[in-house]
């Protein structure tokens, strides 16, 4: 049946979306924009918020996934995947232990607290889970993120349910205009004329359709009404009349696979090619002393370690201060540093900053 696949695949969804916040690597959570440090942590890389650049590369994934899933599969994503559909599905497989006359009142109950849940999981893609949950009733702005978020979640999933993928869902729409005669969906059979006429697949289709009358945009292809047309053709040992169809390995689905992943390679190229280290100098003003010029130095260590870095000026110039910079890890530290001219003339000079494995030359004026 397919109803099972989907709650497994559900199940573990749901899973992923409230464990991956505990996944740690490299000491820091899996995914997670970071408020205190305002960086994206993802899979061990950390984006600093002045390098949100590299989320244009992430967003140029996002839509070329989103492209080959849509033109291949369909709105698979929306019958198995969508949380709105996740967390309805859930509720309801939870109300269905329940005595038949108290299921729908029960599945309402049951999604209240676990709209609090998910709402809470929401949060800890901000704030470290451990925090978010001890500072939960402490801090005002947390509970009104969490209370807000609660409430969206529960009438969403409680009280609009499918109705909103019918009408309202964006991705529906996109899915009208991507959609072409390959693209797997579930359809009903017309060249079979044995149909028992029983109607179970428009009573237990969640958008109220009738798959019989051909393909329509509300249709998630959840697939409940392949499980309810088998239930009774079953019976009579023939295959149901309705089905997945659609053709998954064609050119169209190879050429936005290549699209999606080469943006996949843009971005992972984007992401492992930073420096660890930056340095940055720049002119101040006139020092104190004879022929003297002040700069004011920037170093930034993004990596896990901290760094230790010697200044230094080529000649016919001198550094007056102590060349030594140690920087903290995931730290920026800067300063000033006097250069005196030994030939009295004015013109540019190379600042060096070196360490252990980098070395930075930059050039600043000498008036
Ligand atoms: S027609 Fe079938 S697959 Fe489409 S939404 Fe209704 S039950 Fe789900
Ligand atoms: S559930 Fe199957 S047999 Fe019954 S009306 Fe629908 S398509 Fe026909």
């Amino acid at each position: 049946m397919w109803k099972n696949r989907r709650r497994i695949v559900a199940l573990l969804g749901g899973a992923a979306v409230l464990l991956l916040p505990f996944l740690r690597i490299r000491g820091r959570s899996a995914a997670r924009f970071d408020l205190p440090t305002l960086s994206l942590h993802f899979f061990g890389a950390v984006v600093p918020i002045d390098e949100f650049y590299l989320v244009l590369w992430g967003a140029l994934f996002l839509v070329s996934l989103t492209l080959w899933v849509t033109v291949v599969f369909g709105r698979l994503w929306c019958g198995w995947l969508c949380p709105q559909t996740v967390i309805g599905e859930i509720g309801e497989w939870i109300a269905s232990a329940l005595p038949p006359g108290f299921r729908s009142g029960g599945k309402t109950l049951v999604l209240l607290p676990f709209s609090a849940v998910v709402s809470l999981s929401l949060l800890w893609y901000f704030v470290p889970p451990a925090e978010a949950t001890r500072d939960l009733f402490r801090s005002p702005i947390l509970l009104g993120f969490f209370l807000a978020q609660w409430g969206v979640i529960y009438i969403m999933v409680a009280v609009v349910g499918p109705r909103f993928c019918k009408t309202a869902c964006p991705y529906a729409m996109l899915q009208n205009v991507l959609a072409d005669r390959e693209t797997l969906a579930v359809a009903y059979d017309p060249a079979r004329a044995e149909c028992l006429l029983c109607d179970r697949c428009t009573r237990f289709c969640p958008v109220g359709i009738d798959i019989r009358k051909g393909g329509q945009r509300e249709c998630v292809a959840c697939a409940a009404c392949i499980d309810a047309c088998r239930e009774v053709t079953s019976r009579r040992n023939v295959a149901p009349f309705i089905a997945y169809r659609g053709t998954v390995l064609r050119g169209k689905a190879y050429l936005f696979a290549g699209g999606c992943l080469a943006a996949a390679l843009v971005l992972l190229a984007a992401l492992w090619s930073r420096p660890d280290v930056r340095f940055a100098v720049q002119w101040e003003g006139k020092a104190g002393t004879p022929q003297g010029n002040l700069y004011r130095y920037s170093v930034r260590n993004d990596s896990d370690r901290p760094v230790a870095l010697a200044l230094s000026v080529e000649r016919p110039a001198r550094l007056l201060d102590n060349p030594e910079v140690a920087v903290p890890s995931r730290g920026r530290v800067t300063g000033t540093v006097t250069v005196k001219g030994e030939d009295g003339t004015p013109g540019e000079i190379l600042i060096t900053a070196a360490g252990p494995g980098f070395r930075f030359v930059r050039k600043a004026a000498f008036p």
